[in-house]
């Protein structure tokens, strides 16, 4: 839920027809579209299901009016629509967590954003899909930094065997760079796109 992504969502279906959505975190690349969100479904008068950490955000989860708070939490698992969410924290300067989202046999991990982090290893055991924060190169990685690099990515993808979507990429960096630094390492990442993904049976 970032800057841009409501317009984006809007241009791809009627938001008041999802089941949930998920903030990992609330540094502002991450949630600050939900307000407008929240207008759109005052419009609309339908309430949503909104799954999130409280982490000193109290007021303006509950300005949020149109949304039905539910606290996730370190470990935290939900069952929505017989899709499985099991929530991990992550290793960032905000309290954060990454998702993993189990269906029909099938797991796609979201690894929010973090640095490198043991818990991913943990939920990319067996998974499908992967998006992974790749917001750095081994150029600009700092170990104690907030986020990781395609090389460590990419790192992830080959342990894993997980086709991996690199996200969180600079907007004004050289996302090529990004992309060959990973794929030297595995052949199993690549850029993540605003296209549809499917996991194949
Ligand atoms: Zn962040
Ligand atoms: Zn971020």
């Amino acid at each position: 839920m970032g800057a841009g992504v409501f317009a984006e969502l809007l241009s791809k279906t009627k938001p008041e027809t999802l089941d949930a959505v998920v903030i990992s975190h609330f540094h502002g690349d991450h949630c600050s579209d939900i307000t407008v969100f929240n207008y759109y479904l005052q419009q609309k008068k339908k309430k949503l299901k909104l799954f999130a950490p409280v982490d000193n955000n109290t007021e303006l989860l509950s300005s949020l009016e149109w949304f039905e708070h539910i606290e996730t939490k370190d470990s935290s698992r939900v069952t929505i629509k017989g899709v499985t969410l099991d929530f991990f924290k992550t290793v960032h300067p905000r309290f954060c967590l990454g998702v993993s989202v189990t269906y029909n046999g099938k797991k796609f991990v979201y690894s929010a954003d973090t640095n490198v982090c043991p818990a991913l290893d943990k939920a990319l055991k067996g998974a499908d899909l992967a998006v992974i924060d790749s917001a750095f190169s081994s150029a600009t990685y700092k170990e104690n930094g907030p986020h990781l690099s395609a090389e460590l990515v990419a790192g992830y993808a080959k342990r894993h065997n997980v086709k991996t979507l690199l996200s969180h990429l600079p907007p004004e960096g050289d996302v090529g760079a990004i992309e060959s630094e990973a794929k030297k390492v595995s052949p199993l990442c690549e850029l993540i796109d605003l296209a549809e993904y499917v996991i194949a049976d």
